[in-house]
């Protein structure tokens, strides 16, 4: 196996797939996955036989679950759909959800009259999380879901005009890598402010980020959340959580190219055959420090071998992080960075020329190659 690589460990997803089936069967709710997180098809099969189908970002990824995960839901939701796709998703598709009422105007009834159950997404202007802007659906000047005075003028217009508002259900996602305590803290703002809607709906849709299969995920609470808007409101209740599905569920493998002399902050550069631009770039745009599982690292408080982690790439800034490790780090010698299975293959590149990583799926022991990326996959793209 030649590093850089991807492995992904199917019992590790199945061991997250059956955490979210039981909330599925404890509750009666169903849970998508959200593919832009981890779109690896090989084990959509696996997903298929826990959960209730995807959900999708736009037509490419309604497609891949509609080919690899045959006869379950496909839900799609987009900020703004164009006019060449939209047959083609209302063809493949049975639930569509729009982000603002005009384009609701233009889609809506012919969702309808192709069978789909249509909703639209809405913004509670409630944020739950501290300093992650870019992850903040509620922060101010968003463009992603509808505000409740938008809701309220377009219901309106429809019940003047005598026309179908053409809504099946409601759709919010406003949390990223949280607990049901803020789930709770939202579901509070879209009953105040949706609340008489909600009687009118058939489902609910509580989009993702909710870290469902974290060690710490309070799930009674979750269940509690979910059951109330069963009953209150006599709604379907959806989840579809991305990174809970694949959660700790993959590993990044590379090799140390050379470690460079200590620099004036007694820090050694490490160059590597990974890059944080090309194949990790939420570690920079998040941005977050990945986990280091081989070697090993040096205790809190120990003393150790500090080094600076970079990638081959031009990028000054194209660092992974700092770590103290317990031995002296050589060429060749291998690391492992923990939790890659998501929201990183859906994000490589190939900026600077970037080989991409290969990528292979773990069952039994076995480790078995998925995908392999040559310079034709570079060529391509360019
Ligand atoms: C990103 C996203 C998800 C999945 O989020 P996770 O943080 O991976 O659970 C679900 N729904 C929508 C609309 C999203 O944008």
């Amino acid at each position: 196996m030649q590093t850089p690589y991807f492995l992904i460990d199917s019992e590790k997803i199945e061991k997250n797939l059956k955490v979210l089936r039981g909330v599925m069967d404890r509750t009666g709710s169903k849970i998508l996955l959200a593919q832009k997180c981890f779109s690896c098809y090989a084990l959509y099969p696996l997903v298929g036989k826990y959960l209730a189908g995807a959900t999708a970002s736009g037509i490419f990824e309604a497609q891949l679950c509609h080919e690899e995960m045959m006869g379950k839901e496909n839900h799609i939701f987009s900020p703004a759909f164009r006019e060449q796709d939209i047959d083609a998703i209302l063809s493949i598709c049975d639930h569509i959800v729009f982000n603002s009422p005009a384009q609701l105007l233009r889609y809506g009834e012919r969702a309808k009259k192709a069978g789909l159950q249509v909703g639209i997404r809405v913004n509670p202007e409630c944020s739950t999380q501290e300093g992650h802007a870019i992850y903040d659906p509620c922060s101010p000047g968003s463009r992603l879901g509808t505000k409740e005075v938008h809701l309220r003028e377009y219901l309106h217009d429809c019940k003047e005009k005598g026309v179908s508002p053409c809504l099946d259900g409601i759709h919010f996602h406003t949390l990223c890598e949280q607990n049901s305590d803020d789930l709770e803290t939202t579901l509070n703002a879209i009953e105040e402010k949706f609340g008489d809607i909600l009687h009118e709906m058939k489902w609910i849709n509580f989009g993702g980020g909710h870290h469902i299969t974290r060690a710490d995920y309070d799930l009674d609470r979750l269940e509690r959340c979910i059951k109330r808007m069963q009953e209150r409101y006599s709604l379907a209740v959806y989840l579809e959580p991305g990174e809970a599905v694949a959660l700790n569920a993959g590993t990044l493998h590379a090799t140390v190219l050379e470690v460079l002399p200590k620099g004036d902050d007694g820090v050694s550069n490490v160059i590597l055959d990974t890059s944080a631009a090309c194949h990790m770039p939420d570690v920079i745009e998040m941005p977050y420090t990945p986990p280091v599982l081989h070697p090993t690292l040096a205790e809190e408080g120990e003393d150790g071998f500090r080094y600076r982690f970079g990638g081959p790439t031009c990028l000054s800034g194209d660092v992974i992080g700092e770590y103290t490790f317990k031995e002296k780090l050589s060429e060749g010698d291998e690391i492992v960075f923990g939790d890659m299975a998501i929201y990183s293959m859906v994000k490589t590149n190939t900026f600077n020329g970037m080989p991409l990583p290969d990528i292979y799926i773990s069952k039994e022991g076995i480790s078995s190659l998925w995908k392999h990326f040559s310079y034709s996959d570079f060529k391509a793209r360019v």
